[in-house]
């Protein structure tokens, strides 16, 4: 019934935009919702984009932070907002993680939510707090495994890609420690630097600085290959473990019935902010990958999302971490 009642108010919504398309649109600030707190690597991307797609969307772009549950809540929230392009979810690989991490989940990635296009690709990078004991790789595996009820490691939550990359650290070292979960990495960046919590697993788009300025510890990079702004930064693959690949990719997604002029305002001003001097420059700067033409579309988005879904989900499943 609540569906009927929206996919109603979508058509309400189109109506009113009648021939005139989009023209009106947008009539007040568009919100870009955060699944993670803010300062955090998701929270990075989400305000330069939001800056970036000002001028092409005309009118003003904010972001508001709505963490909890693994990104969950927030993917929640926008599948009930109004669609009417005011309202939009960036979210990130953990759209396509937490089908197959939770039990109970209230909504539905590939049926719930109209596709806008991808954003950017983050490779993540395996960082410690900066008295850990371990200065490479071989080291950090051997003292995990020795300190294993001792060592513990820091995540967003479950969904979250922290919580992916952790999981697959400890499927890589078959060793299981203790996971710390936070509202986004950014709160659980400043307890690794306060060298409150110990190992953390996080996009470039935080860490790098930080890596660059010796105020972390760093032991691999998740990427195919070497992370151009942190060159001595080795990959996992390279240290043993070929199966630890993860690119935190990003897409950008409305509420279902959001009607097509709107939409195809909200993928032309994605483009046009994705491509953007300034926001492809600080997001080179970050480590990032851009995305190509094909997957900054609807389409683009939605068979990528499918995809990891059917990559993630055997996975996550065989290392059997659930909630409810
Ligand atoms: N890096 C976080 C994650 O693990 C999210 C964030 O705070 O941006 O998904």
């Amino acid at each position: 019934m609540k569906n009927a009642y929206r996919i109603l108010a979508g058509a309400v919504c189109a109506l009113a935009l009648g021939t005139a398309g989009a023209q009106n649109y947008p009539s007040k600030p568009v919100t870009i919702i955060i699944p993670f707190a803010a300062g955090g690597p998701t929270d990075i991307v989400g305000r330069q984009l939001a800056q970036a797609m000002t001028k092409p969307i005309g009118g003003t772009v904010i972001v508001e932070n709505k963490p909890g549950a693994g990104g969950t809540l927030a993917a929640e929230f926008v599948k009930a907002a109004a669609p009417d392009g005011h309202t939009v979810l960036l979210h990130h690989i953990g759209m396509s993680t937490a089908p197959a991490l939770y039990r109970t989940l209230r909504f539905n990635p590939l049926t719930d939510f109209e596709y806008i296009g991808q954003v950017v690709d983050v490779p993540m990078t395996l960082v410690a707090r900066p008295d850990f004991p371990a200065n490479n790789m071989k080291e950090l595996v051997a003292y995990v495994k020795a300190n294993k009820a001792k060592v513990n490691l820091a995540n967003a939550g479950l969904g979250a890609a922290s919580h992916l990359c952790g999981l697959l650290f400890q499927s890589a070292i078959q060793t299981e420690i203790q996971t710390i979960p936070y509202k986004g990495t950014g709160p659980a960046m400043t307890d690794l630097q306060g060298k409150q919590v110990d190992i953390l697993c996080d996009q470039t788009t935080q860490t790098t600085q930080l890596i660059q300025t010796d105020r972390i510890k760093a032991y691999g990079a998740t990427s195919s290959k070497r992370i151009s702004s942190l060159p001595n930064l080795p990959t996992m693959a390279e240290q043993g473990f070929p199966a630890f690949e993860v690119a935190v990719w990003h897409g950008v997604y409305a509420p279902k019935g959001t009607p097509k002029p709107v939409l195809d305002k909200l993928n032309a001003a994605l483009r046009a902010g994705v491509k953007d001097a300034t926001f492809a420059a600080s997001m080179d700067k970050l480590g990032t990958l851009p995305v190509s033409d094909a997957a900054l579309t609807p389409d683009g988005l939605r068979n990528h999302l499918k995809a990891e879904i059917d990559k993630w989900t055997p996975i996550i499943k065989k290392a059997g971490q659930y909630a409810d």
